[in-house]
């Protein structure tokens, strides 16, 4: 059964360690997640951006294949499905297909108007027992062609955010979406630090985790990021484990061009990276 992603996040918080919401794409990508979840007993997150809910041919699919994916694996440790960098038409959009979980991305707007809509979207999810997530400070890089400049968040901003009763607040702390790059200055701790100072027990939301160092995630379990989200870092090893299937010319072996066999070792990879990141995390065992 999907769950909101409130009590696993309370519980992450106050146990100090970290649930991974990892982003789903098509089947294999759930298959994997949620196997790996149940396999490691660990409470997870499965992401999905309004692309990648495009690409499934609309929300009303993702959530239902994730519900009857969930079911039929027999999955029973704390699943939440979440809309990541929802539009307020694309939360609205997964409040009715079923989602447990929102992210309602209004950083781009004026501060006044992502309250206003903030809280809007926080009071129809509340009425339905689905948690939200907002976002402050606009985290950088690319997501689904929305480019941020990768600026670190005000707490008194995040502050005034939490207030309206979000359930857990991304804050940009100089991560990025996608691939970081060879210059890039760290997480900012002492931003960080000051967030949780203002926003107390509030789970933070930590973007963009591909390629921050693992002792740079480890500190920032500590100052207070009860979620890390994981995109591409999946996508690089489903894409490096099938081109070594195809470049090593298997599918050209017996029925090796079969779907079920071609997309096996990119679906194996990703149990691996997710297996390496709820270690990190620190959520193994604790659903
Ligand atoms: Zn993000």
């Amino acid at each position: 059964m999907l769950v909101s992603a409130t009590e696993m996040l309370k519980k992450a918080k106050a146990g100090h360690y970290a649930v991974g919401q990892f982003n789903i794409n098509n089947l294999e990508w759930t298959k994997a997640v949620l196997q790996t979840a149940q396999e490691l007993n660990s409470p997870v997150i499965l992401g999905v951006s309004e692309g990648a809910g495009k690409y499934m041919t609309g929300f009303k699919t993702v959530a239902a294949m994730v519900k009857a994916m969930d079911e039929s694996l027999g999955i029973t440790v704390p699943v939440a499905l979440h809309l990541d960098h929802g539009t307020y038409e694309g939360a609205k959009a997964c409040i009715e297909a079923g989602f447990s979980s929102i992210m309602f991305d209004g950083s781009h707007f004026p501060l006044e108007e992502n309250i206003a809509k903030s809280k809007e979207i926080i009071e129809i999810c509340h009425s339905k027992g689905i948690s939200v997530e907002c976002e402050v400070g606009t985290i950088g890089g690319e997501e689904d062609g929305v480019i941020g400049a990768g600026e670190v968040a005000d707490p008194e901003e995040c502050k005034m955010i939490a207030d309206l009763g979000v359930d857990m607040l991304a804050a940009g702390i100089g991560n990025i979406h996608g691939v970081y790059p060879a210059n890039w200055a760290g997480l900012n701790f002492e931003a960080l630090d000051a967030i949780q100072q203002k926003t107390g027990e509030m789970p933070l939301v930590l973007h963009g985790g591909t390629g921050i160092p693992d002792d740079m995630i480890k500190k920032a379990v500590t100052l207070g990021v009860s979620k890390i989200n994981v995109n591409t870092e999946c996508q690089l090893v489903f894409a490096e484990a099938t081109r070594k299937y195809i470049e090593a010319g298997k599918d050209l072996q017996g029925k090796g061009f079969d779907p079920r066999k071609l997309l096996a070792p990119g679906t194996e990879a990703i149990k691996a990276k997710v297996k390496e990141k709820m270690e990190l995390f620190g959520s193994v065992g604790k659903a």
